[in-house]
């Protein structure tokens, strides 16, 4: 079957699923799982397909409880198992419960509904269909907490929370029977570690009474330290509830068994201490843009002995990006065009890159132009030394000069960009491909960009697609080995930095993007980067 055929590749957050490993992934496996039998050719399947990969998105984190799979019948190696599971419509979906060791095809859900919000409270109701005994492993209760006449219940047990010190935190969300959203709150927390959620109903007077709630869905945080109040979220959804919790300090993602010790803030995995540096998250750095720009001119690009051909027009066209639109400190600003009018008056083909390194810690320095020494990491400083830094500085440069780009326009008159609403993003993607020291990192960007990268029409449409490309990138971090326990990747900004950036259609999250525009363009513009730190 040619490649461009298929509907589904590993970048999509779908298992996918083939003769040989169909069964011994689906029958008796830890977690129950949600199936697609499609085939390439269906037009039905392909029209299907983005609803399928949103929803298998939409529910990644529950995957220790239930998790999403499809199987191509139209591929050649997968006409017999196909035939073996009777698929003779497409597509056809089949659940199947975890611990499952009869030998069966699963149950098919024939319901005319294939809305993502239906197909995902199929799933919810699903797994309620578990008994304790084949009850998939790791998945929390999803029965409500209620008080029985005169027994102790779950409620008061709840109630018992009052005033208690407890190792973690314990969230209630309290609604109406029908309701899912406290069932995928505890399913969208179950990889977090350091507290427990629960779902408590309305009906149960008694407890609302106790917490003083008047109106549902509501949701009540008892903290480690005895404290207790309502969760204050700007909008009572499924999504703000979840990235509430998942923000809590002291609740992380669980790590793999590899990275299972948890760093310290400030330890630096060496032994020595790197001060920890209070700062809000709310704010961009300058301390952590001079860092970057220290690293990428100092260590990254001098493993190259010198620069000719491409790289040295990359080079070229990188320092005057940032000599225009670089909103620092006057020496750092000055030093950046002094090294590019150097760079375009050297009528070189090939410039020894000590050349640069000389000119830049020596040579301007005397003219009092100098880029600090020093790393210093602040909204970028990680949990341990191998976390977080150089690579989040990237990411935040590039943010700031897109935005610079949309609110200064004649920012890049007579460079041979003024016209060019690509600028920033061109540079960034040769620079990534060209020196960026993780390849694979390069790799991916290169395809971000050939896919879409073309559909930017001004510079505002350049600061959203970066956006929307780095929390593609986080999404398919998460959890990974990179990420910072401490610092979770999530699809950012998150509510609590900009409540109306994100709304809720037809039971799926969906960003406003007009409120996402100005919120990047007020969070990387000038005036909210802080001096705090930096040299
Ligand atoms: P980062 O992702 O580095 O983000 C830095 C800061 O930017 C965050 O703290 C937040 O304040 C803000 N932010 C977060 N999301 C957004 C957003 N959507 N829009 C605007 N601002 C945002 N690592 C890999 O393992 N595999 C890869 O393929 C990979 N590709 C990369 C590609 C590029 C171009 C770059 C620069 C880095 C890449 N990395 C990759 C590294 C990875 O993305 C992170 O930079 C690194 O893991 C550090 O993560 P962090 O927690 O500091 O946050």
């Amino acid at each position: 079957l040619a490649q461009s055929a298929r509907l589904y590749t590993e970048e999509d957050p779908v298992v996918i699923l083939s003769s040989d490993s169909l069964k011994q992934t689906v029958l008796n496996s830890s977690s129950a799982w949600l199936l697609q039998f499609y085939s390439s050719w269906c037009g039905h399947c392909i029209q299907y397909s983005p609803t399928w990969k949103a929803l298998a998105g939409d529910v990644k984190d529950w995957a220790q409880a239930i998790q999403i799979g499809v199987v191509d019948c139209a591929h050649e190696k997968n006409f017999d198992i196909c035939k073996e599971f009777g698929i003779h419509f497409y597509p056809t979906f089949r659940y199947f419960k975890a611990h499952d060791t009869t030998n069966d095809y699963g149950k098919t859900y024939r319901g005319a509904d294939r809305e993502l919000q239906t197909v995902r409270q199929l799933m919810v109701n699903f797994l309620q269909n578990h008994t304790k005994h084949d009850w998939p492993v790791g998945c929390p209760p999803l029965d409500p907490a209620r008080s029985f006449r005169g027994k102790l219940g779950m409620s008061e047990k709840i109630l018992s929370l009052m005033g208690k010190k407890t190792e973690f935190y314990t969230a209630v969300i309290v609604e109406d029977e029908d309701s899912y959203i406290g069932r995928e709150v505890i399913l969208d927390l179950m990889p977090y570690e350091g507290l427990a959620v629960k779902r408590a109903l309305s009906s149960d007077k008694l407890l609302m009474e106790k917490l003083g709630i008047s109106s549902v869905p509501s949701a009540y945080l008892f903290y480690p330290n005895s404290m207790h109040t309502v969760m204050n979220v700007q909008k009572r959804l499924r999504f703000f509830f979840s990235s509430f919790l998942k923000l809590l300090p002291g609740v992380h993602r669980k790590q793999s068994t590899s990275s299972l010790q948890h760093p310290q803030p400030g330890n630096n995995g060496q032994g020595t201490q790197v001060e920890w540096k209070e700062f809000e998250k709310s704010k961009v750095y300058m301390a952590d843009l001079e860092s970057g720009l220290h690293y990428l001119l100092r260590v990254e690009l001098a493993t190259h002995k010198t620069l000719e051909g491409e790289e040295l027009k990359t080079f070229k066209d990188f320092v005057t990006v940032v000599a225009k639109l670089f909103p620092g400190h006057q020496s750092v600003v000055k030093l950046l065009e002094t090294l590019l009018e150097w760079l375009v008056s050297l009528p070189l083909e090939k410039i020894p890159y000590d050349a640069i390194l000389d000119l830049v810690n020596n040579k301007m320095r005397i003219s009092g132009l100098y880029l600090s020494e020093q790393v210093q990491w602040v909204g970028c400083q990680g949990s341990s030394v191998a976390l977080r830094g150089y690579p989040c500085s990237l990411w935040t440069l590039f943010h700031v000069l897109t935005v610079q780009a949309a609110n200064r326009p004649d920012a890049l008159a007579n460079t041979g960009f003024e016209d060019d609403l690509l600028a920033v993003l061109q540079t960034m993607r040769r620079y990534i491909g060209t020196f960026f020291g993780c390849q694979e990192c390069g790799k991916h960007f290169e395809e971000m960009a050939q896919e879409s990268l073309n559909q930017v029409k001004s510079v505002d449409d350049a600061v959203l697609w970066l956006w929307r490309k780095h929390n593609q990138v986080n999404a398919r971090l998460t959890g990974s080995m990179s990420e910072d326990p401490m610092f979770p990747k999530t699809q950012w900004p998150t509510p609590d930095l900009c409540p109306t950036c994100h709304e809720e259609q037809e039971g799926l999250h969906v960003w406003n993007e007009q409120m996402v525009l100005a919120f990047l363009r007020q969070h990387y513009g000038a005036s909210n980067i802080s001096p705090k730190y930096s040299s």
